[in-house]
């Protein structure tokens, strides 16, 4: 065992029960290695309130630990290895730029309910509540939009347009019944005549990571391998969940594995994904499946959390010095809504 690692084994013997080290998915092993307890987003949002311990170490980007502070008590605190580590999609989209937009919807005489996918600052789930709407999480996003087109209101998705239109077809919607926002750098674009008629308002962020998967990949690998079986997130542009033979949430692509482990069938299975989720799955079932990447794409923020930065974290929070993850009061209560929105919406 290399010197960090043992130094951060000795520090979290002695915090006990006072320290809990949570890890999502796209973490190196490294990392993962080290973490109580480990999920996607959802999954890890849902652990937060059963979690006792007085310091939550989130191994992830920002507004995971933003999220994880909402759902924290008065005596918890919640502190990341690296808070400069921020989600590239969340950035795409700014809690004033969605209230702009959002009082230009309505001035146009919409009734507009947002729904914000969860890798968004707190900032913007904020507004997000303020409006009446909610935040939603890749495995939960059909449940979500579903239930925001049976408010009968202008649906606004943001900030991701693939998951958009992959969760929006995944109901029954087509083209004709969306549309992705043109933005200005304040505001929007589009008139009230270019909406019109629309029920999905599509903000066009994406993540950076999940838009490299190509469809000319998955015809390539489908042509190289024999008894291949393709999965990928819904992140990916919607031609690529199109032409695979699953898509879902990261949690979704973990049990695809497992199942397929079980059953040993088919031989090859590419899954379209964060690398470090891939090579994991990879390494796990290596002995009943070939397990191959649809494409090597590593997000820089998640791989920016190092050993070295998590024991200087833990080192800082025994002497007193480490600066925990704090929230705007006047964000808290309308983001917690928009995010307990979700937690009922989908029990
Ligand atoms: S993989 Fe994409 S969505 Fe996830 S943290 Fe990185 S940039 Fe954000």
């Amino acid at each position: 065992m290399n010197d960090v690692r043992q130094k951060i084994s000795a520090l979290r013997a002695q915090f006990g029960k006072k320290l809990c080290i949570l890890g999502h998915h796209y973490q190196t092993e490294a990392i993962i290695q080290h973490c109580d307890r480990t999920g996607d987003s959802l999954e890890l949002a849902r652990q937060i309130t059963s979690i006792d311990a007085q310091y939550l170490v989130f191994c992830g980007v920002y507004f995971m630990g933003e999220a994880a502070a909402l759902l924290t008590r008065p005596n918890q605190q919640v502190f990341l290895p690296d808070p400069h580590a921020d989600c590239m999609m969340a950035l795409m989209a700014s809690g004033c730029h969605v209230h702009n937009v959002l009082c230009e919807i309505q001035a146009m005489g919409k009734d507009v309910v947002p729904i914000a996918y969860v890798n968004t600052s707190v900032g913007l789930k904020a507004q997000v509540g303020v409006f009446g709407g909610a935040v939603c999480t890749s495995a939960n996003a059909k449940a979500v939009l579903s239930w925001a087109l049976s408010t009968n209101k202008t649906v606004l998705f943001l900030p991701d347009k693939h998951l958009a239109r992959n969760t929006a077809r995944a109901l029954g919607l087509n083209a004709d019944d969306w549309q992705i926002l043109r933005l200005s750098g304040d505001g929007l674009i589009d008139k009230a005549n270019d909406l019109k008629q629309k029920r999905l308002l599509i903000w066009p962020g994406c993540c950076p990571i999940h838009s490299q998967m190509r469809v000319q990949d998955i015809q390539r690998l489908r042509a190289e391998l024999s008894n291949c079986a393709i999965y990928v997130h819904p992140e990916c542009p919607p031609e690529v969940v199109e032409a695979c033979d699953g898509a879902g949430s990261t949690s979704y692509l973990i049990k695809t594995a497992e199942k397929l482990a079980k059953k040993s069938l088919p031989k090859n299975v590419v899954i379209g994904t964060e690398s470090n989720l891939v090579e994991r799955l990879r390494q796990r079932h290596k002995d009943r499946l070939a397990l191959l990447p649809l494409k090597e794409a590593y997000c820089p923020d998640m791989n920016a959390i190092t050993e070295q930065k998590l024991l200087t974290l833990l080192q800082n929070i025994q002497r007193g010095t480490a600066q925990p993850v704090t929230i705007k009061e006047a964000e808290r209560e309308p983001a917690q809504n928009a995010l307990q929105r979700m937690l009922t919406i989908t029990q």
